[in-house]
């Protein structure tokens, strides 16, 4: 479907070959100044209960948001944790594109020197070109938490600063609790600013960490730090407790501030931090800001879909901009005038933001993507699952390679007083030969992956290159455990790279089994393995 069947009077392309400012007709061309989007996903967004990326999925996401087009990803908290140092030793392995990297921290402690100072320097040797550095600016949090004099926290704000500036870093100075500080005592939470603008660092971000400031007391407080640090980057941080985050973020950028920090999909603790991508979307098609690559604007669903498989999490269809449910209106009577004017159901363009305005009109956009959608509704996650998709397009289209038919799986698993043990039994048809393999694993799947490889082996001797990476089973519809529909993704690799497959079923097994004929076909594509036939006429390509 393209915009200009889709009944969308601004007739503007879903991924725009070049940005364009001033998408309301009639605005003046007065160009916004550049905000700076600041991913927080990998270090505040994780304190989200149920939140648990490997450094795998670390990588992962930063790569999705780096290719997204955000400017800064805050890949964590060395300090705090050795996942987190793992992350920055190995963020080179992200081909970087368009975000630079942060390392988070806090600032030195009290009645130290910064010079030593164990937490700075695991920070240095993260190595970004970015520090961020958070600090005291509420005086309740300086005499109770800190437990230090208020002149002692200005030296640790100020040191800690002079440290990584010394060093050729780029420090943001993160105020804890500034809105809250402000608020009890606003001489000294403007006194910590000056503290960091005084020591170098360029960007003063104003954190409203316990998330209960409204949009008025942000408008004020934002407008007062800018008529005194107007020449630096201010920018903010919100919390969602009071389900403001997204709006307390646009109102300050309305005011004046060129940073915003925020987590994908809105995760973080308690009631989560401001939704980067609600807060691009509503800076990008309702206030002409620039913030993404030309063109980027139009990933922004698949992003954050792809960024919740890698979490592990159900995707909010309510959603603002990006949920299934985001744009979908229940047709019953106005079905025709929804066909027929779209923009008058819909605050703005769902393609614009990559994301679908409803069944109705997917029902006209041809077979396989109503396939795909068939599919979707099964649970299965595509967008995180690129090898499964790309196996479903090339059997719609006729050109899927076959190397092996299932003939049929047996499955023992064996609870001993010491050790647990799966069998499987495994028969495949390879063209003519019918083969039998038994293998044995931890679990049955583990077992099914043995038994399927030796199965395998001697025709496709590409096989013993590729592994298994990473497993995630989440159950889906969990309301009705009877009903319950299980969904398996599973990363496979080979010395080139890695790909995701998906299964789903009511059962575990069948849909492990599933991901993992799926997984070791796309890898012998890969491989370009002889195939046994393809089906349909198409030569084959591979991947
Ligand atoms: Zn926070």
């Amino acid at each position: 479907m393209t915009a200009h069947d889709s009944g969308w009077s601004d007739g503007s392309p879903a991924t725009p070959a070049v940005a364009e400012p001033g998408g309301i007709a009639g605005t003046a061309a007065r160009p916004a100044p550049s905000v700076e989007m600041y991913d927080t996903t990998l270090r505040d967004g994780s304190q989200q209960v149920g939140l648990d990326l490997t450094v795998e999925d670390k990588l992962r996401v930063a790569a999705a948001l780096d290719e997204l087009g955000v400017d800064v990803v805050e890949g964590g908290w060395p300090g705090s944790n050795p996942k987190d140092k793992e992350f920055f030793a190995r963020a080179g392995e992200i081909p970087w594109r368009n975000a630079k990297l942060a390392a988070f921290g806090a600032t030195r402690r009290p009645n130290r020197s910064a010079d030593g100072d164990p937490d700075l320097e695991t920070l240095l040797v993260a190595n970004t070109p970015i520090v961020t550095l958070v600090g005291k600016s509420w005086t309740l949090h300086v005499d109770e938490a800190l437990r230090t004099t208020r002149e002692e926290n200005l030296a640790m704000i100020a040191d800690s600063a002079r440290f990584f500036v010394r060093e050729g870093r780029r420090v943001v100075f993160d105020a804890e609790h500034f809105f809250d500080g402000y608020a009890a005592d606003a001489g000294y939470a403007l006194e910590c600013l000056a503290a960091a603008a005084e020591a170098g660092a360029d960007t003063l971000a104003l954190c409203d960490t316990n998330g209960g400031t409204l949009p008025d007391d942000i408008v004020r407080i934002v407008r007062d730090v800018l008529g005194t640090f107007g020449g630096l980057r201010v920018g903010v941080h919100c919390h969602n407790d009071s389900a403001c985050a997204v709006a307390n973020s646009l109102v300050a950028v309305g005011e004046g501030a060129t940073h915003v920090q925020g987590a994908a999909n809105g995760y973080g603790e308690r009631c989560g931090n401001a939704d980067l991508f609600a807060v691009i979307a509503g800076l990008e098609l309702k206030r002409e800001h620039e913030l993404l690559p030309p063109g980027r604007l139009g990933a922004l669903a698949a992003t954050a879909r792809e960024i919740a498989e890698l979490a592990n999490l159900p995707f909010d269809a309510k959603q603002p901009y990006v949920g299934s449910s985001a744009f979908a209106t229940k047709a019953g009577l106005h079905a025709s005038a929804i066909a027929r004017r779209p923009d008058a159901y819909s605050h703005v363009n769902p393609e614009r933001v990559g994301n679908r305005a409803h069944v109705l009109v997917s029902e006209l956009a041809g077979r396989s993507n109503v396939l795909v959608k068939a599919a979707e509704h099964r649970g299965y996650a595509f967008e995180a699952a690129d090898a499964s998709f790309e196996l479903l397009v090339r059997r719609v289209a006729g050109r899927m390679p076959s190397w092996f038919d299932l003939e049929g799986y047996r499955v023992v698993i064996e609870k001993g007083s010491h050790t647990d043990r799966s069998e499987a039994i495994v028969r495949l048809l390879l063209g003519e030969q019918r083969v039998v393999a038994v293998g044995e694993g931890v679990g049955p799947v583990h077992a099914l992956d043995q038994a399927l490889r030796r199965a395998l082996s001697e025709l496709y001797p590409e096989l013993a290159s590729i592994h298994l990476v990473d497993y995630k089973v989440r159950i889906l519809d969990g309301r009705d455990a009877t009903s319950a529909v299980t969904r398996v993704m599973l990363t496979s690799a080979d010395h080139e790279g890695e790909w995701t497959t998906v299964g789903v079923s009511d059962d575990i097994v069948t849909a492990s089994w599933e991901a993992l004929a799926d997984g070791i076909s796309y890898g012998l594509l890969r491989a370009g393995a002889v195939s046994l036939r393809a089906s349909g006429t198409s030569p084959l390509i591979p991947a």
